[in-house]
């Protein structure tokens, strides 16, 4: 049940619409489709697309496996960079990654080859029966993990591979983090995020104990008592406040919060679908909830944002696809108000108008007008939870403060993913953070044995 919003109605999309919006947004490729587009690729020297690529897959390499059919190697050459590859190649923003950079994103050329979609047909199609990688020698070393979102999974899978034995404590009672709880649901569909965590389990070596939270289950002295290291890949737990009044009534919540339940249920018609909702935000996350709450069936969606597009972090090609879906977005508008019914519920927001100054600050102007919303998510950013942590990990700018090797402030102790400062948060940049960490993780107890 979605507390904030019980006493709205339920959706009154057909049943046929409804699977049509939440279904796989970029169907996969066939066969043949592969094979046309993978001769596209020009074999690049030294190649631009694998520059632009944070997880740094070697992607002629890949390509050219797959317009030689050798569809499992691709996808091994996948994986040994990126463990995830198959959820990076459905959610990653391509557009602003390797699809911008190669060399073939000309006007005169059409488009860019189709690098993600390549990157899904060959981990989709390749042969799993067997896991790809295999186990070093046991090195008798005990890593243990706090958090199986992206991060903490692909740190886990290189751990084990080097020979460690690895112990992640998840929170939540399914593995994956916001690939299970917060991706879009068209851009990961048939339970894909668990499929995925299972075929990475079968490296063997991991093991995964659900419903253990760091703080509440286990503490950090524990943790690094009874390991050789430790591995913090919490992500960001809490999402920021309007600071405004009345941010608890009745109509006013988080929109991870509500494409969580969106994402677990399995079904949609039992989720509450305001007539009309507000979302605050210019990211990722604002432009999920306002295509799927528009694809729900709220009729009038509001995308409203303090500064201009230019500034907004969700790129063009998803603002696009939340003005196609009539989502209506709205720059340079502060929200000032939460308007309540006579209620107590929410029936609106009041925005001041915003510009820059002469020295290029925001500040506010003396106009501002109203929109009615039964609905009011707030998608401004996500907060870490700090409170469960030793005082000698420092943080910075609300984050983990990590250095070149993802080591933290506190003596055997790393980070990586979204709860560190270093790079954007996308499920890509999580991903090689945990393989870094483990590499480095590997580095420093291999050069402790040593001695
Ligand atoms: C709504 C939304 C949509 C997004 N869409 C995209 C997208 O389309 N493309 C993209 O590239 N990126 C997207 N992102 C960003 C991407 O999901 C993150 O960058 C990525 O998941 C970060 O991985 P992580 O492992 O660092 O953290 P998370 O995925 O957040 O995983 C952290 C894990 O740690 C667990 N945990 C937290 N605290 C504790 C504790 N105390 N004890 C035990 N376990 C704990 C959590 O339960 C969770 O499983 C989106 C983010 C959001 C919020
Ligand atoms: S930049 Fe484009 S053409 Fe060149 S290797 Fe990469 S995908 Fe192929």
């Amino acid at each position: 049940m979605i507390e904030p919003l019980k006493h709205l109605g339920t959706t009154q999309v057909q049943p046929e619409k409804l699977d049509a919006g939440f279904s796989d947004i970029a169907p996969p490729l066939s066969k043949r489709q592969a094979a046309l587009e993978s001769e596209r690729c020009l074999y690049c020297y030294d190649a631009p697309c694998v520059n632009a690529c944070p997880s740094d897959i070697d992607i002629p390499e890949f390509i050219r496996q797959i317009a030689q059919d050798n569809v499992d190697g691709a996808a091994k050459t996948i994986w040994s960079e990126n463990i995830l590859g198959g959820s990076c190649a459905r959610v990653c923003p391509t557009e602003i990654l390797c699809e911008q950079a190669c060399v073939r994103n000309k006007a005169e050329e059409c488009a860019p080859v189709l690098i993600g979609q390549l990157q899904r047909y060959a981990t989709d199609n390749a042969d799993k029966s067997a896991h790809p990688f295999q186990r070093a020698q046991a090195s008798g070393k005990r890593v243990a993990i706090v958090g199986a979102g992206p991060a903490g999974l692909a740190a886990a899978h290189r751990l084990a591979m080097l020979g460690h034995d690895v112990v992640i404590h998840e929170a939540q009672p399914k593995s994956g983090g916001l690939n299970e709880y917060g991706i879009a649901r068209y851009k990961m569909t048939n339970d894909f995020a668990q499929k995925e965590v299972e075929f990475l389990l079968g490296i063997g070596g991991i093991e995964i104990v659900h419903n253990s939270a760091l703080g509440r289950d286990i503490t950090l002295d524990q943790l690094k008592n009874d390991h050789d290291a430790v591995f913090l890949a919490i992500g960001l737990g809490s999402t920021r406040t309007l600071a405004l009044g009345h941010e608890d009534a009745p109509g006013v919540m988080p929109a991870v919060d509500y494409i969580r339940e969106l994402r677990s249920t399995n079904d949609l018609n039992t989720l509450p679908v305001p007539e009309s909702a507000v979302i605050i935000g210019a990211g990722n996350t604002a432009i999920d909830m306002a295509v799927q709450i528009k694809r729900l069936g709220a009729e009038e969606v509001h995308l409203v944002y303090r500064r201009g597009e230019e500034a907004m972090s969700a790129t063009d090609h998803e603002q696009a696809l939340a003005r196609d879906e009539g989502v209506q977005i709205r720059t340079w508008a502060r929200p000032e108000t939460i308007e309540l019914d006579n209620s107590g519920k929410v029936a609106g927001m009041r925005f001041v108008r915003t510009t820059l100054d002469e020295s290029g600050k925001l500040v506010d102007t003396d106009r501002s007008f109203s929109l009615n919303a039964q609905a009011i998510f707030k998608a401004i950013g996500q907060v870490m939870i700090t409170e469960d942590l030793d005082p000698a990990i420092e943080i910075s700018g609300g984050k983990l403060l990590v250095d070149e090797q993802l080591r933290t402030t506190l003596a055997g102790v790393y980070a990586g993913g979204d709860c560190t400062g270093t790079g954007q948060d996308l499920t890509v940049e999580a991903v090689q953070q945990g393989k870094k960490a483990a590499e480095s993780i590997h580095q420093d107890l291999m050069a402790a044995g040593d001695k």
